[in-house]
Parts: C-alpha cells; structure tokens; sequence
C-alpha cells in the first residue's frame, strides 16, 4: 500500500514544461531517489509535493487525502516533512535547543512560552538526538558542530512533526563521502525503525545505488524509467540521458 501517490503531475513555467505528465508512488517504510540531469525536473516535483510550488495539473494524495492546492504549513501538518537547513539565527542555539523548539512548534504552543514549554519538551528531544546519534553533543551550540552532525540535528527536527513522509531534497550535497554513507545509513535505519516514507534526490550515483529502494528517472520533466537499483544502472534509455551512450 502507497502513502504518497503522485498522478500525472504537470507544471509550466512560461513556455518550458519543467514537469510532464509524471506519476510515482512511495510507500511507507522505503527510501525512493528521485534521480536525473539538471534541470530534469527534480526540485520542481518536490516543490509541489511540499506545496511551495502550485501544480498545473495532476493530483498528489497522502494516505488517500489531496494534498494538491493546500498550503504548505497545512501539507506539513498532514505529515510531509522537509529537511531545513538551521537557520543562522538558530545556530547559536545548542543542539538540545534546537530539537525542543521543533517539538513545541510541531504542538502549535506560543513561541513566548517557549521557556517552559521546552522544560517538558527536554525528555523527548534528547530521546530524538538518541536516534539520530546526537544526545552525546546535546548542549554544544550548533554553530560549532561538523557538518555532518548539523546535518543529523536536522534530520532530528524534521522528525519532530513526526512526518508519515519525508523529502530531503539533495541531503548529502557538500559532504565527504564517509559523512554521506553514515546520514544515509541513519536515514534507511530510521525509515525501517519507524516505517518512514522517504523522496530524496541525490548526485551521487554510489549513494543511489547503495541506499535507495526503488529509483524514478526524469528527464526533461519527464519520467523515463522506474525500478531497483540494478535495474536502472542496467537501462539504456537512463545510460544514454547520463552518458550519452
Ligand atoms: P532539477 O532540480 O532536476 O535540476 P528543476 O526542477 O530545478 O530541475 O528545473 C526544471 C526546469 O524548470 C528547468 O528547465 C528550470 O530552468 C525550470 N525552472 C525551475 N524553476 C523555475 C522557476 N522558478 N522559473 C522558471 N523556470 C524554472
Ligand atoms: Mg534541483
């Protein structure tokens, strides 16, 4: 059973169709890449399905509910999460800090009583900076973590709202290859742990193969193949987009 179906979702800007006609499916518990050139298509699909972006035709349900023509704060509270970068005002903040204030936003408290509301919210955020191997640099700000560990703390806060859904679009993008291999593996361990759905696009061919489930290839807006891992690095009409052949 799918939780996130997407059904000829289109979308124009000016005379360039950046999304054609394209349809894809996710379901809970596995990791779907969304792979293709520049200027395939990628961030445009994801920009719809988080509702920063209107389609112009198609539809995309959540668990049987549209979610086309919803606003981005109401497609969020329906359980499609996004990784945000931390903000600079935030980076101050300690890495505690951070995950608490996801949780009381995720509970719609005012942001003035955010003081005693994070007193309650310390229990659960230290047990989300276990799961993604953080409650060891709880207190440090976030301004002087490596990389990688800003990148964990944001996975943390996505899954404050407790997401059904989550889309991390290029989540290894500047990241050493042993820093990728490790949040990727986080991730696939959460998705499995917590049957998480999970779209990401990715560069990286090696992280692809290695971590999704199941790959869809656009080309110029369009969806040119759809399958495992194998199946795609074995498809000539992929091989011809990327290399030409
Ligand atoms: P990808 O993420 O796969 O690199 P995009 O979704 O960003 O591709 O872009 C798909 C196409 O749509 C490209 O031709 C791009 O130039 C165009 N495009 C994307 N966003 C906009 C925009 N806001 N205004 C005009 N054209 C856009
Ligand atoms: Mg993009």
């Amino acid at each position: 059973m799918s939780l996130l179906n997407v059904t000829n979702l289109g979308k124009r800007f000016g005379g360039n169709v950046a999304v054609d006609g394209v349809s894809f499916s996710v379901a809970p518990g596995e990791l779907l890449a969304l792979i293709g050139p520049n200027g395939a298509g990628k961030s445009t699909t994801f920009n719809m399905v988080n509702g920063q972006l209107a389609a112009d035709s198609g539809s995309i349900t959540l668990a049987g509910q549209e979610l086309t023509g919803l606003k981005p704060r109401q497609i969020w509270k329906q359980g499609v999460g996004r990784t945000f970068q931390i903000a600079e005002t935030f980076a101050s903040l300690t890495v505690l800090e951070n995950v608490q204030m996801a949780l009381i936003s995720a509970d719609n408290r005012l942001f003035s009583l955010w003081r005693r509301a994070a007193d309650h919210k310390a229990d659960e955020a230290m047990d989300l900076l276990r799961q993604v191997g953080m409650a060891a640099q709880a207190d440090r700000p976030c301004s002087v973590l490596a990389y990688g560990d800003v990148k964990r703390v944001e996975l943390a806060i996505a899954l404050a709202n407790r997401p059904k859904l989550l889309l991390m679009d290029e989540p290894t993008a500047g990241m050493a290859p042993k820093e990728r291999n490790e949040l990727m593996a986080l991730t696939k361990q959460l998705v499995l742990q917590r049957g998480l759905a999970v779209l990401f696009t990715e560069h990286s061919m090696d992280v692809v193969f290695a971590y999704a489930d199941r790959l869809i290839v656009l080309a110029r807006g369009r969806l040119i193949a759809e399958g495992t891992p194998a199946e795609i690095r074995d498809n000539p009409q992929v091989q011809a987009v990327y290399f030409g052949t």
